[in-house]
């Protein structure tokens, strides 16, 4: 099994090691090589996803990514923006299938911004179309206005596109999820104002004929961002385009009490896949030693369970998180009075403790 590790910018590096010292205790044999990427990538190589970080992650089973970015990338050119290395990355590799978990942990429940009785037990899976909609949908661009409220101004504009397939395929996803949870799928679309959307929703719909045992329900985005923060868990798989999927995801971040505990998949068709906490680089908090590396940890475990068949390392990892969380061991984003505050390595030891059987200590 061979693993690219791309740590990327910010808190990128500090959090991937912390995984990377977790897959090392498991007793597995791994072969991990490590890429540059992103702002760094730039710096190193004068571009964000040089051709040899490209070609060792399609030659790896599997990908774990930090994270990229920096402000003071924003001035250069797009092409050559960190951010893009992502984009990339699920363009060449096909991740055209995201999966984030929002899941709120027990000993989490003060951490939310919402009552604790809205987000306890609260697990809930958000699956988002990755490599279409108006994120990559061309025409695309600036020009002079020839029509519209205001001829002759500048204006700028993209094109949100989905084609049957591309909107087939998310749905199967969905659905066979979908069935290996509460068997519900709800299809989150803007189908009363976009033809894109009124498209995805018959698609979704002629999809569901083949999964009976699945009940599918549909949402306007904007009732399903207001439905997330009132009763979260009446939903159970949640399917949608790429870019609601982008800001409803974050939303379901705050409902488990930090964006610092989310993990995240990005498949292909063959459930081989890039793997990265849902949160960015941070550089408000870079090379601190305070970033919470759990994201990154349970992305790892997602990795073994998604694309290399280990469904019970994935397990004991998921388990070892559980136990330093009731232990009471917080770094500062999810930290609360009565608990004790660690710094990014020491979450990583504490969880690698867990898993060996060594007593935990903060
Ligand atoms: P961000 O997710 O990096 O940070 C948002 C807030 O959450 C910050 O206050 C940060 O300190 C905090 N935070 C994030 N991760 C944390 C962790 N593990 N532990 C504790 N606190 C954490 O989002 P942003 O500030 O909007 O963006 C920063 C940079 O990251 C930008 O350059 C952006 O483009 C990039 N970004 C990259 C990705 C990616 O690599 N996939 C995703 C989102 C943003």
């Amino acid at each position: 099994m061979k693993i690219a590790i791309l740590p990327g910018d910010g808190i990128g590096s500090e959090i991937v090691n912390e995984a990377v010292k977790v897959l090392k205790v498991l007793d597995l044999s791994f072969e991990m090589e490590t890429a540059v990427v992103g702002g760094a990538a730039y710096e190193a190589a004068g571009h964000p996803l040089p051709e040899t970080t490209l070609q060792l992650a399609k030659d790896a089973d599997a990908i774990l990514f930090g994270a990229v970015g920096d402000w003071k990338y924003d001035k250069l050119d797009r092409p050559l923006r960190p951010e893009q290395a992502i984009l990339g990355l699920r363009k060449h590799l096909g991740l055209f299938a995201n999966f984030r978990p929002a899941i709120c942990y027990p000993e989490l429940v003060g951490a939310s911004s919402l009552k604790p009785e809205l987000v306890a037990g609260l697990d809930i899976l958000i699956i988002r179309e990755l490599t279409g909609d108006i994120y990559f949908g061309q025409p695309r661009g600036r020009r002079v206005a020839v029509d519209g409220h205001f001829p002759g101004a500048d204006e700028a504009f993209d094109t949100m596109r989905y084609s049957r397939p591309e909107i087939e395929r998310i749905a199967h996803v969905a659905f066979q999820a979908a069935r290996k949870r509460n068997k519900k799928v709800t299809s989150v679309d803007k189908a009363n104002v976009l033809e894109t959307f009124q498209f995805w929703k018959d698609v979704v719909t002629d999809v569901h004929a083949q999964y009976p045992d699945v009940e599918l329900d549909h949402m306007y985005v904007d009732n399903a961002a207001m439905q997330l923060v009132k009763a979260p868990k009446k939903f159970d798989v949640v399917v949608t385009g790429n870019m609601f999927g982008d800001i409803l995801s974050d939303e379901a971040a705050m409902l488990t009490g930090s964006i610092g505990m989310l993990p995240s998949a990005s498949l292909d068709k063959s459930n081989k896949g890039l793997y990265e906490p849902s949160h960015g680089s941070a550089p408000d908090i870079a090379g601190k030693g305070v970033a919470n590396p759990l994201a990154t940890i349970l992305s790892a475990a997602m990795m073994l369970k998604f694309s290399l068949n280990q469904a019970e390392a994935a397990a004991r990892i998921e388990a070892a998180v559980g136990t330093v969380l009731a232990a009471g061991l917080r770094t500062p984003d999810i930290w609360s009075e009565g608990t004790q505050k660690v710094g990014t390595r020491e979450m990583g030891d504490a969880v690698v403790a867990a898993i060996t059987g060594k007593t935990i200590k903060g």
